[in-house]
């Protein structure tokens, strides 16, 4: 892999390689891009087949972290790491207390989180060798709850944007996944009025617990999903479902939900949803929600959940500007979002070029 080359296309800062000799810990940070502020981005875990495809993984998912960190307001950058390895026989105190004294050797410049294969208690250990690490336990906590909050608000600013109104009374949605986000985005919709919500699941747990807790939501089979007569349609399960085959079955107005990666080609499948005039909210956007709360673990008088949720809700705000773009641009939602994303990164560094002391 030319990493140079690549690194310079893309504008990435620095990648780094680590290893050590006591734990055995191997991995790759990257940091793609400081100008908002410090990089943040989980550590994910996982047996890579060669070191190309680690090191691609990291700088592709680095770089979608300043995009997202940059749409959602934040005065932060896009970092990740990836840690090579078998998370059911690596995984321990002294390897995550590895990590955390790697992570220290950056001085701020990268914050790292959970991601795959790697839990807010693991995240306990990095901590115990440094402040740069968020989403422990002990402040923040789970992430999913604000995720869903996040796409609660950014499925009214699309019913906004598409209907002129917020008002979910009238509104029918069909929620894909009903695990740790679907779970909570239903609770949302039915709380804020919605007329009818229908959902789907494979994990028959997932399935008794849902129909328990909300007795009008309506199960519908897996495949069935997509056809549904609905205006939103809440993908919260699977990356790449918006692809050649689902998006010609869609009969809804919307496409906004909490998972990551949903069109499986962004370029391609983001024009095809705007061609079919379906409203598609960025995910990277929609869902920046948990990564706006563990960010306020950051703030100086400490994590507020009032705070966060507050700040979280400025994404309604955030969408109807991208979607704004995309208008002005002709453009898809996916490609708006990452023109407001540099926009943003550009503006605040040209803010920046003239001395002020504080
Ligand atoms: P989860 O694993 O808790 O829930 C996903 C659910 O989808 C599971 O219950 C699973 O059984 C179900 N599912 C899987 N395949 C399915 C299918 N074909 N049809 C129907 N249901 C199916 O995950 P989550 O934390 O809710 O995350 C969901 C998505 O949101 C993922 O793409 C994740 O990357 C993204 N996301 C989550 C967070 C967060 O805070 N949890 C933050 C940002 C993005």
């Amino acid at each position: 892999m030319k990493k140079f080359e690549y690194m310079e296309k893309y504008g990435y800062e620095q990648l780094v390689f680590f290893h050590d000799a006591t734990t055995g810990l191997k991995g790759i940070t990257c940091i793609h891009n400081t100008t908002l502020g410090p990089s943040l981005g989980g550590t994910r875990l996982w047996v890579y087949d060669n070191e190309d495809d680690a090191t691609l993984d990291v700088l592709r998912l680095a770089r979608g972290m300043t995009y997202k960190a940059a749409c959602a307001g934040l005065n932060l950058g896009g970092g990740k790491t990836v840690l090579i390895g078998d998370a059911k026989k690596v995984k321990s105190e002294e390897y995550f207390r590895a990590l955390g004294r790697y992570v220290q050797t950056l001085g701020g410049r990268y914050i790292t989180a959970p991601d795959v294969n790697t839990s807010a208690k693991d995240m306990q250990y990095v901590n115990m060798e440094t402040d740069y690490v968020v989403a422990i336990p002990t402040k923040s906590g789970n992430p999913s709850p604000a995720t869903a909050r996040g796409a609660f608000h950014g499925i009214r600013a699309s019913l906004k944007e598409r209907f002129g109104t917020d008002d979910m009374s009238e509104r029918t949605f069909a929620v894909q996944g009903a695990g740790q986000t679907g779970d909570f985005l239903i609770g949302d919709l039915l709380e804020a009025g919605a007329k009818k919500v229908y959902f789907t699941e494979i994990n028959e747990d997932h399935i008794a617990k849902i129909k328990e807790k909300y007795p009008d939501v309506e199960y519908v089979e897996p495949d069935s999903i997509y056809d549904l007569d609905v205006d939103v349609f809440a993908p919260c399960a699977l990356g790449a479902v918006m692809n050649d085959k689902t998006i010609k079955r869609l009969k809804c107005e919307i496409v906004a939900g909490t998972a990551n990666n949903v069109l499986e080609d962004e370029e391609k499948h983001g024009e095809a949803l705007k061609k079919r005039d379906i409203l598609y909210a960025p995910d990277f956007v929609i869902n920046a929600g948990g990564l706006i709360n563990v960010s306020h673990e950051l703030e100086e008088d400490g994590y507020s959940k009032d705070k966060a949720f507050s700040d979280i809700e400025r994404i309604y705000d955030r969408l109807l500007d991208i979607y704004q773009v995309a208008k002005e641009n002709d453009t898809h939602t996916q490609e708006a979002a990452k023109i407001f994303a540099r926009r943003r990164i550009e503006t605040i560094n040209k803010l920046h070029s003239n001395y002020i002391k504080r």
